[in-house]
């Protein structure tokens, strides 16, 4: 089976967020499932300078406004080179001054309409059985595609954060390449302007999202955005595939960024990370001190602003924090202001940095997330996998990895970290005694450790769903599938 997968991020070429990590994760995971698949990907400045020597498969005198030509690099690797759309210093979406590039529109609708002739012949010797788009600047791929009238692959569209949604001026329509008919309330239409991510959901054979609960969440308005409607309408076609990780890059017992490694047979030697991040964070160095870490955007939808407000019940029941993030400004100050008010309690590091988050999971004894929303969550998988017990919001992806440490799962054996709700103050201050009243019982504490160690959340079963999928949108389609 052939899948083209059309993404705006691939990991490890250009990354801003989750996206990049499974787009660049599905290929080699599939690949066990005999799915083969080929990337289509801007060809951004930066990508294009990291690439060895692509090689030109196809040209097109006028794409949205210039010249552009398709390239491939490796088997697997296709890149859209058009320098009048890509050919610009820093972040995929953003311009120097951190507003949108204002023709973001022509940009992703470009690579949609490349993937289009991708699915049909483009290339002589590869056509796609399924063409697979991710979030919004994927979308307008399965618009396109379901508007040719002729025959053509099955699509498959995954959500990866409904906050972000590709709306655009109506004004544009003709320029898009988009017909006017489809325009209307059941398509393109969203109160009166082109919404990308509305189009591919009205659109696409099949939605995914990163999680079953997530799934469940943006059906209502609360989570919705304002598309619950058109996902209510398509809820037979929807489905949440939990995110994997690569075990190979999360393994505490070979990462070298760790002070000691260890596995969960070998959990004393925790505590020499634990007094390494105590010291590069300038907490006291206290081994029976609770340690909560943060690996995060600083943003109110990953609820930074109440972990900030609950930070005087953290400190005076013994805990210490330590964070890495960045993000909202107001945010990033608060954090900093606080490693004043709470000398040796609370330390924060602004800024990214992969190693240092390593060491945070390493060696920190609990890694706190109190998500707004959160599609799938990544840092609650990596703190399970290295014994950082997570302690997180009930929403989303949060809900569906850890089990809550409640009397009932504590004497089932089943507990592997702590959840939350609703997501306020008061439920995040409750939650922080439990966590430091649990953390006292360290034989218990351990067992939840070696728990969620011992917890399975790579590429394996995913990738054996995505593939399901890919052959059910076939199937319903009517296509027969090609070989390889
Ligand atoms: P989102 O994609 O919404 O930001 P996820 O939890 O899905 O949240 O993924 C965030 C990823 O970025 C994780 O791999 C996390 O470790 C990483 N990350 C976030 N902030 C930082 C930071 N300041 N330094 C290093 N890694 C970070």
């Amino acid at each position: 089976m052939r899948v083209l997968s059309v993404t705006s991020e691939l990991f490890p070429l250009i990354k801003t967020g989750g996206l990049a990590d499974v787009a660049g994760a599905l290929p080699a995971a599939l690949a066990a499932e005999g799915v083969a698949m080929r990337t289509l990907l801007p060809g951004y400045r930066s990508v294009l300078a990291k690439l060895g020597g692509p090689t030109e498969v196809a040209r097109f005198a006028e794409l949205m406004g210039g010249p552009a030509r398709l390239l491939a690099e490796g088997p697997d690797l296709l890149l859209l080179d058009a320098p009048h759309l890509y050919d610009r210093p820093g972040n995929p979406y953003l311009g120097p001054d951190g507003k949108d590039w204002p023709d973001n529109a022509q940009r992703y609708a470009a690579l949609a309409w490349v993937a289009r002739e991708l699915a049909f012949d483009l290339l002589p010797d590869w056509q796609p059985d399924v063409v697979h788009g991710h979030d919004w600047q994927g979308a307008l791929a399965m618009v396109y595609l379901a508007l040719a009238e002729r025959a053509r692959p099955a699509t498959v569209l995954t959500i990866h954060n409904i906050a972000f949604q590709g709306i655009f001026p109506a004004s544009l329509l003709t320029e898009l390449r988009l017909p006017a008919a489809a325009f209307t309330m059941a398509g393109l239409e969203y109160y009166g302007q082109i919404g990308f991510l509305k189009g591919g959901l009205a659109y696409a054979d099949r939605i995914t999202t990163v999680s079953p609960t997530y799934a469940e969440e943006i059906m209502t308005p609360e989570f919705g955005m304002g598309l619950e409607g058109v996902l209510q309408m398509r809820a037979q076609d929807l489905v949440g595939i939990i995110n994997g990780i690569d075990p190979a890059i999360w393994n505490p017992a070979k990462d070298e960024h760790l002070t000691a490694p260890y596995d969960s047979r070998k959990l004393a030697a925790r505590g020499q990370n634990k007094a390494a991040l105590q010291a590069r964070f300038d907490l006291a160095v206290a081994p029976d001190a609770p340690l909560f870490c943060v690996v995060s955007r600083l943003t109110t939808q990953k609820g930074m602003d109440l972990l900030l407000a609950a930070l005087p019940e953290l400190t005076a029941g013994g805990g210490q924090l330590a964070l890495l993030g960045a993000g909202d400004a107001e945010l990033e100050a608060g954090f900093t202001a606080a490693m004043t008010s709470y000398p040796g309690q609370v330390g924060a590091v602004i800024g990214y940095d992969e190693g240092l988050s390593h060491l945070l999971q390493g060696g920190s004894d609990a890694i706190l997330i109190p998500s707004r929303f959160e599609p799938c969550g990544l840092t609650q998988l990596y703190g399970l996998r290295y014994g950082c017990l997570p302690v997180v919001a009930r929403v989303g992806g949060l809900a569906d990895t850890v089990v809550d440490a409640n009397d009932a799962a504590l004497a089932d054996g089943v507990a592997t970290g702590l959840q939350f709700a609703p997501v306020t103050l008061a439920a995040l201050r409750a939650v922080l005694a439990r966590a430091m009243r649990l953390y006292r019982d360290r034989p218990a504490w351990q067992q939840m450790q070696q728990r969620a160690m011992s917890r399975q959340f790579d590429w394996t079963r995913p990738a054996k769903l995505y593939a399901a999928l890919y052959r059910d949108a076939i199937e319903r389609r009517g296509l027969p599938a090609s070989a390889a």
